[in-house]
């Protein structure tokens, strides 16, 4: 069975990532596999702008990620300043505060930017150790604009945790520029990997925030110091690197510069654009205002000939009878809007077609 996977991820992956998948394995010390490790941190690091040593594939899925970002910065007791406006926004609040961070939320409407005045206003307020928001706000289809909160946050001295679970491989990303001291990604969005590896970045700064710790980070497995030892000069033991999944990362992170970060962003872009003009003549209207709008997740207003048929048997429809996944709209959106993706691989015109076709269809 094939599927068109148009949903918030994961999206399709090139034939060349599932060979990748089926290589024989090699041992997680073998020299010839910490090559491809190697090869995979050079690529990453180039694909989140940045030279942070301590850049690597996590075991584990982007939620992991940001689990690891935030305890390892955080102690019990350390104020943190979250940016909410969407799901992400709501699950990093959750995480810090079980590792003991006193957060401060700062709220937007849910299809809406963070005000970066707010933003400022909390960290000057607050003085937190670290502030945290999304790049990509996978759930609404805001793009954040990163760079007047960096500003308020380098005037602050506060750290900056950013997710970048649905902007890396799709769109720019800048970690040394924008002034992030870590980030995190995942494997299954812009850049069309399987889901399973959570691509991270830990500044200079971070990494020593992390080693003058008063107590040891709570979670061993995510804990940076131990991490280290394999992904830094040493290469010792310390969990089995899922092999396959690195072997596959490493084919995904090959195509996407292989293409070109602007290039691949400009198709994005485009699939994007030709998404709201054709979706838009069968009803649909995009959420987001154009300024912030994400390229590759947009939201879309449901016309009246989709809600009288009921939204999720639309969806349902589109899966059994023509392969295509697109995303029902998640948390306070659920029921009006679609999340449609166009992520890496998928950020096609021809997909576009393919999905407006399919809607003709059931729609008419
Ligand atoms: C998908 C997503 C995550 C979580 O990633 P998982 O791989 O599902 O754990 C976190 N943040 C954003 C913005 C996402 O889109």
């Amino acid at each position: 069975m094939s599927r068109m996977l148009l949903g918030p991820g994961p999206s399709n992956v090139p034939e060349r990532v599932l060979q990748a998948l089926a290589q024989p394995l090699l041992g997680h010390l073998d020299p010839a596999f910490l090559a491809v490790v190697d090869e995979v941190q050079v690529r990453l690091r180039r694909i989140f702008g940045t030279e942070n040593a301590m850049t690597l594939p996590l075991s584990a899925t982007g939620s992991a990620g940001m689990e690891a970002c935030l305890c390892n910065l955080l102690e019990p007791g350390d104020d943190v300043v979250v940016g909410v406006a969407g799901v992400f926004g709501e699950r990093m609040c959750e995480v810090a505060s079980r590792i003991g961070g006193r957060v401060t939320r700062v709220e937007a409407e849910w299809g809406t930017p963070l005000d970066p005045d707010a933003m400022a206003e909390a960290m000057a307020r607050v003085r937190p150790r670290v502030a945290a928001f999304v790049h990509a706000e996978t759930s609404t289809g805001v793009c954040q604009p990163v760079e007047p909160i960096a500003a308020a946050a380098r005037e602050a001295g506060v750290m900056l945790v950013l997710d970048c679970v649905t902007s890396l491989g799709g769109i720019r990303v800048s970690l040394d520029e924008w002034g992030i001291d870590a980030a995190y990604s995942g494997t299954q969005k812009c850049l069309s990997c399987p889901p399973g590896l959570s691509p991270v970045s830990f500044s200079a700064r971070a990494m020593q925030r992390v080693q003058s710790r008063s107590q040891p980070v709570q979670s061993w497995y995510l804990d940076l110091t131990l991490l280290a030892g394999y992904f830094g000069q040493e290469r010792v033991y310390h969990h089995t690197a899922p092999v396959s999944m690195v072997t596959a990362l490493c084919e995904a992170l090959r195509i996407v510069e292989e293409e070109g970060l602007e290039a691949r962003e400009r198709r994005h872009r485009e699939a994007a654009a030709a998404l709201i003009e054709t979706l838009g003549g069968l009803g649909f209207e995009p959420l987001v205002d154009e300024a912030y709008r994400l390229p590759p997740l947009t939201t879309l207003r449901l016309p009246e000939s989709i809600l009288t048929r009921g939204e999720a048997d639309v969806r349902r429809s589109l899966l059994d009878d023509h392969g295509i996944e697109v995303g029902g709209g998640l948390g306070k959106l659920a029921g009006r809007v679609w999340r449609v993706g166009l992520m890496g691989h998928n950020a096609r015109v021809e997909n576009v077609e393919r999905l407006a076709s399919a809607l003709r269809t059931i729609v008419s």
